[in-house]
């Protein structure tokens, strides 16, 4: 039950972006024992987050890491902020097994967090970004925006007013070590007596896009089986359907209406209610409205499902109205618009036409089965081989990074892990190209991936240098 066994989560930010207080929000400090270490850990508080039926991580805060220098680009200009702190941090990060930048919304995005979130990435380890000083959801859209920007998974939170701060803790555990998140759990529970479970769909995006029309074209009501609680329409429902055979499950369908009603409810939309529903299930369909085109927010929802690793097939809707000559063209549009997440596939579908009705669901089965794949290491590290050989790693800093081994650490979403001597030294752009190889080598065309890249063994990593 020591400490050295729990995972630690390092919390780091520049000065008065409320680390202490979402520090000591996330501690509650009643239920935790907080020590500061003077001489050891200077500027350094630890406490364990605690909460029944979970379990328990190390919480770390370092203090507010500020710019002495100039302004510049890269990670580099870090060696210019306080050097005390900076180590400090350094050295917390190097333990961590989760880091958590904080933002200060009510600031708006600094220059300084952006060079801070590519430090961190530098480490290859998981990084959540969490927006504090975002006190209720209406709040989300105005001050959130630019923060989208970093590519970051994002929570808005205020640890003054305790908004989101249970879902920041979530956020958290769900990203560390054997976490085994309540969706996972729930996702689980769906598992009939043969044990395989029917696979979640969420079917989200804005009021009107026609979600309602196309469960129903999909499902046709007299198929639906709705366990539907009483109360509004604004309740979780979920919607087992049978469809070539398979059952599937339309989860936490709020605001979805059976056609007698679907004239009665007001929805409302959050970019943050749609991506929690994506989380509860395998796969999501993102319905867009075809005759209005790609707002703004839709892109941050797209941006923001793709760095959060959701499985996701995005229907533009109502192409009925899209001249038969011109969906082409339009698929041009919104392939250019969307050219940071090439991999997310796009299907024009019409709920009163019936057009592509069909392709729906096996697209989303074979996005399940991409997200289950495995790749054995041999392979893996014969398609390592090859990428190496294919374009060589930069020069950084005067020295090359040497690759050791890849392996696939995870499945669902799939994730991928190069053992390098020293992961500071694969910048962005390598790191890209490595990814778009691998993806096209194991035939990964539409899933989430996730590439990291941690030190290798502390011997082979003398090895490697000297
Ligand atoms: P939801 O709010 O996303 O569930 O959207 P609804 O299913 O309630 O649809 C909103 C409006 O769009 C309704 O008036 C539908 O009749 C209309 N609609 C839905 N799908 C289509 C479609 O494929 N083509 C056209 N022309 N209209 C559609």
């Amino acid at each position: 039950m020591g400490e050295i066994s729990m995972p630690k989560v390092v919390l780091l930010g520049r000065p008065n972006v409320g680390k202490s207080t979402l520090f000591n929000r996330l501690i509650r400090s009643n239920r935790a024992i907080t020590h500061d270490r003077p001489g050891v850990t200077r500027d350094r508080l630890e406490g364990v987050v605690k909460r029944r039926g979970e379990n328990d991580f190390l919480l770390v805060d370092t203090g507010g890491i500020t710019l002495d220098g100039g302004p510049g680009d890269g990670p580099e200009d870090l060696r210019g902020y306080e050097a005390g702190i900076l180590e400090q941090a350094k050295l917390a990060m190097r333990e961590a097994d989760l880091l958590c930048l904080v933002g200060n919304a009510r600031e708006g995005l600094n220059p300084l967090d952006g060079r801070l979130a590519d430090f961190l990435r530098t480490t290859g380890k998981p990084i959540l970004l969490a927006l504090n000083k975002v006190d209720g959801p209406d709040k989300e859209d105005l001050l959130s925006p630019d923060f989208y920007g970093l590519g970051l998974p994002l929570v808005c939170c205020s640890s003054a007013h305790g908004y989101n701060i249970r879902l920041l803790e979530e956020e958290i555990r769900a990203r560390l070590p054997g976490a085994v998140s309540s969706h996972a759990e729930r996702l689980e529970e769906d598992a009939g007596p043969d044990g395989e479970a029917p696979m979640r769909v969420a079917l989200i995006g804005r009021p009107n896009a026609g979600k309602s029309s196309l469960l129903n074209a999909l499902a046709g009501e007299e198929r639906m089986l709705v366990s539907d609680k009483a109360g509004t329409t604004r309740d979780s429902v979920d919607v087992r359907v049978c469809l070539g055979g398979r059952e599937l499950i339309f989860a936490d369908t709020a605001g979805i209406r059976r056609r007698a009603r679907i004239s009665d409810a007001v929805e409302r939309f959050s970019v943050s209610s749609a991506v929690r529903s994506s989380a509860g299930a395998h796969v999501s369909l993102l319905v867009l409205d075809g005759s209005e085109g790609l707002t703004q927010q839709d892109k941050r929802l797209i941006d923001l499902l793709d760095t959060r690793k959701a499985a996701f097939i995005i229907l533009i809707n109502k192409s009925d109205l899209i001249a038969p000559g011109q969906i082409q063209a339009a698929e041009r549009l919104y392939r250019k618009d969307l050219d940071f997440c090439p991999h997310i596939p796009l299907l024009f579908v019409s709920a009163q036409s019936g057009l592509n009705l069909r392709r729906i669901v096996p697209a989303a089965v074979a996005l399940r089965e991409e997200c289950l794949r495995r790749v054995g290491t041999g392979v893996l590290n014969r398609i390592m081989a090859q990428s190496l050989t294919r374009r060589q790693p930069p020069l950084v800093r005067g020295r090359r990074v040497k690759f050791f081994y890849l392996t696939q650490a995870e499945s669902d979403p799939p994730a991928f892990v190069f053992f390098v001597n020293d992961p500071e030294r694969v910048l962005p752009p390598y790191a890209r190209y490595l990814e778009k190889f691998l993806r096209e080598q194991i035939g990964l065309k539409h899933a989430p991936l996730r590439v990291h890249f941690r030190p290798a063994h502390a011997d082979r990593r003398a090895a490697g240098r000297d």
